[in-house]
């Protein structure tokens, strides 16, 4: 008998619970699992406020879809379209070339995108908070803001580059307890520390 083949699109924390419970509970000659996701690795997106804090290397909250899903077929691709008439996904391959592959069943976990022009003046001032890249970025812009504020002699200049650069317009915390107010004054003692 031919194996079904189950798509997956997304390698989140949705994409990847669905596809350890599939494998678990479906026969590998039966069912062929593939899952697509843009990067190689699932985002612990809660330790990411500590990846750019720079208390978490980035490596800790990456973890590589191919050891978390053995017997998956993981493609690190990014979907294009997918043609729910004729049961195929269309994904851009490693060469450039749009490439189809014919499904069976499909699993739409893409998670959400970051909308940075929901708030006016965001998109051209704020920082991305999703993946490993965004956090790494913001840390450079933070060490680069406290760097120019150590050696910088005028007082309002260097309160610039402490304060004025900072604002906290969402905060996501793995602690309940941990509101927006209190994250953005802890942040400022801590700036406070650096004058
Ligand atoms: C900074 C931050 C902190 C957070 N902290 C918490 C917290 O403390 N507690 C909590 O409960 N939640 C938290 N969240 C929310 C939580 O991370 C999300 O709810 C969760 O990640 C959603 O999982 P998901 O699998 O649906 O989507 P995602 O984790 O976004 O995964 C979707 C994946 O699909 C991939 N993808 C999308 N489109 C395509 C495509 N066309 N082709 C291939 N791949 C594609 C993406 O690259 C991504 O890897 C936080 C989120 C952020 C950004």
């Amino acid at each position: 008998m031919k194996s079904s083949r189950i798509v997956i699109i997304g390698g989140g924390f949705a994409g990847v619970k669905c596809a350890k419970t599939l494998r678990k509970s479906l026969p590998r000659d039966k069912y062929e699992i593939v899952i697509f996701n843009r990067e190689n690795h699932m985002v612990f997106h809660p330790l990411l406020a500590e990846v750019a804090g720079a208390s978490v290397n980035p490596d800790a909250v990456a973890a590589p879809l191919r050891q978390m899903l053995p017997h998956v077929r993981c493609r690190t691709e990014a979907v294009q379209k997918i043609d729910l008439d004729h049961n195929y996904v269309e994904y851009e391959s490693h060469d450039g070339q749009m490439r189809q592959m014919a499904y069976d069943h499909v699993v739409i976990a893409c998670g959400g995108a970051v909308n940075l022009g929901m708030v006016p003046g965001m998109a051209d001032h704020a920082f991305p908070l999703k993946t490993i890249g965004d956090a790494m970025a913001l840390r450079a812009h933070v060490m680069q803001q406290l760097e120019k504020a150590e050696v910088c002699d005028d007082v309002a200049r260097k309160r610039w580059h402490l304060f004025a650069n900072f604002e906290i317009t969402q905060a996501a915390s793995s602690s309940p307890c941990q509101d927006d107010e209190m994250a953005r004054d802890e942040c400022l003692a801590t700036l406070a520390h650096c004058l």
